[in-house]
């Protein structure tokens, strides 16, 4: 069994996944990298390790109930607890932003639920499953976006907006029944980051778009629950 805190990554072979397993795994944390790709999530935890970092592959998709369910009995079994989970791994299920088929009013219903089983379902899966190991504290990190949030909320990208306003509505009802626990849960806007999904236009690097969610993946004992932050700052819902 592992002395050191335990930290779980979903989605995390590229992108903010990846390189917030390297920060947490230099922070000390003994990091799971997850993906549902095991040869590129291999790859990946294996460059992690090569720099020296306490990093273990193990394989997840998110919308697989028995997947999340091995991973659990993984973690069990090897570590006995969890301290940190970082749902990170998300689609966009959505045609290309303000294209003539992005709008609601063409939207596939199929490509809706395909955004809501991994980016609402596949993180409430892994709470359910996750959070009975976290021992009464821990700090649990659901990557959403400035898209969901309703008192921005513009037209097009249904699939994406509503999956992730869905994932801000259930950082709140598990922070409540969280509350006294000492398990915290909030929701992390990284804002828009050069990665596959953010595309290269995007303003930030995948070091600074991070910085928020090894901030709510770190809080304090007396740390925040229940908020949505972009760069360890509130933002509206
Ligand atoms: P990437 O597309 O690079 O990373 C997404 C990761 O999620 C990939 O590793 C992907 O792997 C994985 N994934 C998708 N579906 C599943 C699944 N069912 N099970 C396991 N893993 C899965 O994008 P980012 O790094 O940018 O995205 C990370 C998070 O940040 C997402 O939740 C995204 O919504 C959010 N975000 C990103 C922004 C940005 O500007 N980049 C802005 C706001 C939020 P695979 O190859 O297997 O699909």
């Amino acid at each position: 069994m592992s002395e050191k805190a335990v930290a779980v990554v979903t989605g995390a072979y590229r992108g903010l996944g990846f390189e917030t397993c390297r920060q947490l795994a230099r922070l000390g944390y003994a990091v799971i990298l997850t993906a549902r790709k095991p040869k590129s999530g291999e790859e990946a935890a294996n460059s992690l390790k090569a720099e020296g970092l306490d990093v273990t592959f193990h394989p997840l998709d998110v919308t697989q109930e028995d997947s999340v369910t091995a991973l659990s009995d993984f973690l069990v079994a090897e570590y006995g607890r969890l301290d940190v989970l970082v749902n990170n791994a998300g689609i966009f299920p959505d045609p290309a932003p303000w294209s003539a088929d992005s709008s609601i009013l063409c939207a596939d219903l199929d490509a809706i639920r395909d955004g809501f089983e991994t980016n609402t379902l596949g993180p409430l899966r892994l709470c359910q499953s996750l959070i009975p190991l976290m021992e009464e504290k821990g700090c649990i990190v659901n990557v959403s976006s400035g898209m969901g949030q309703l008192s921005e909320m513009e037209g097009c990208c249904p699939g994406y907006r509503l999956s992730k306003t869905a994932l801000n509505a259930m950082t709140r009802i598990l922070a409540e029944e969280l509350k006294g626990s000492g398990v915290k849960i909030n929701a992390v806007c990284p804002g828009w980051v050069r990665t596959e999904m953010g595309g290269s236009e995007a303003p930030l690097s995948i070091e600074e778009g991070i910085k928020g969610i090894l901030w709510a993946a770190t809080l304090p004992a007396d740390g925040p629950s229940g908020g949505f932050f972009r760069h360890g700052k509130p933002i509206a819902w």
